[in-house]
């Protein structure tokens, strides 16, 4: 039993199941005994691989699509380049040296990174140096500027509430106990106001989740796009609508049971892409945008011929293998989206037309 399993064993013990939102929360930002505030999680070596981390090409095209819309919007400056959750910084050093023949975007930008793990904060500040890097830990501390964003794989890990629908309303999922161990159960029947329209697309029986701190940082973004103007890139696994159950636990590259073991194991949830695009608003979206079609759109092709041919043998090989990982349809291609948000009225983040 880990260290966080007992805590939260004594803590439902005295005052009661908890939300799966306080669960995910505990498990991985406690800041003694969670799973980010305690360890470098990604690479071969850790618990998943990211996209940034198979191939430097990813940051590399974000960076240019990125620039790109800085230019279609008029080349704001300065302006604010953030990323959240930015795990060990590689997708960050790849956008800027990707983006440094780009006229101007190096001399007008802020960098900006939001992250709540010290012990991430200090490889990102190993990747990029801490000379030019302001950390945040919240989005709304991002200056009040205009605003040029990247997201990959951070709404994933903020914490869900889970809802099954009854006959007419529905029950909380909760984390409680059967003896020693944690278990999910229902909690009383409750109407809530932000699912009712959920309830045209559900049956008694169906799950769905919410995500109160994604859509809040989506609000944030989006007010900020719509004042000031600049693009977010928002890339994870999910879909335009929840439903059903997503909550899943990932422990050396392979799915575990999300309650045996807290604080040990990576846990997330798919993305509800269109509570984020809702939340944006005034912010315009893009059409959601499977990232295959979307790497493909932006060049990934021609950059993969290009990177290889410097390369041969195994090298060559894996570089194959990173491009088919990012973009094939049984891998990352289409299980993983693009949703864009942009000021309305300027063009389409490339990549992201329709
Ligand atoms: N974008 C990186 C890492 C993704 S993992 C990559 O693609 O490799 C999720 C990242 O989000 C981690 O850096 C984690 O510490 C951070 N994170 C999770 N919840 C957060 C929160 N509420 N606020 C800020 N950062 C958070």
């Amino acid at each position: 039993m880990t260290v966080l399993a007992k805590a939260l064993a004594a803590h439902i013990r005295a005052t009661g199941p908890m939300s799966l939102a306080d669960y995910m929360a505990t498990c991985l930002m406690d800041p003694r005994h969670g799973y980010y505030a305690t360890r470098d999680p990604f690479g071969a070596a850790g618990d998943f691989i990211t996209a940034p981390e198979i191939s430097q090409m990813f940051g590399e095209l974000l960076g240019l699509c990125l620039a790109q819309a800085w230019l279609d919007q008029g080349a704001p400056a300065p302006f604010t380049l953030a990323e959240l959750g930015p795990g060990r910084g590689t997708l960050m050093a790849d956008l800027l040296r990707a983006t440094r023949a780009v006229p101007g975007f190096h001399a007008a930008l802020r960098l900006y990174l939001v992250e709540t793990s010290p012990a991430l904060r200090k490889v990102q500040a190993a990747t990029l140096g801490r000379g030019d890097v302001t950390w945040c830990d919240r989005v709304e501390d991002l200056p009040e500027a205009p605003i040029f964003l990247i997201a990959n794989e951070f709404f994933d890990a903020l914490p869900i509430r889970q809802f099954q629908r009854d006959q007419s309303g529905w029950r909380e999922r909760v984390v409680g106990l059967a003896g020693a161990r944690l278990t999910l159960g229902l909690g009383p029947e409750t109407a809530l106001p932000d699912l009712a329209h959920r309830l045209e697309d559900t049956r008694a029986g169906d799950i769905v989740e919410t995500c109160a701190p994604g859509t809040a940082i989506a609000g944030q973004i989006g007010a900020r796009i719509a004042t000031h103007g600049g693009t977010a890139l928002i890339i994870d696994y999910g879909d335009w609508r929840s439903l059903g159950d997503t909550f899943q636990a990932v422990a050396a590259h392979a799915p575990t049971d999300p309650f045996t073991t807290p604080g040990a194991a990576d846990l997330t949830a798919h993305v509800d892409f269109e509570a984020l695009a809702r939340a944006a608003s005034p912010a315009a979206h893009t059409r959601l945008t499977p990232q295959g079609v979307f790497l493909e759109r932006i060049g990934l092709g021609t950059r993969t011929e290009a990177l290889a041919r410097g390369l041969s043998g195994a090298a060559l090989d894996s570089h194959l293998a990173a491009y088919r990982r990012l973009t094939a349809g049984e891998e990352m291609g289409t299980l993983f989206k693009v949703l864009g948000l942009y000021r309305a009225g300027t063009p389409t983040p490339p990549g992201l037309e329709t």
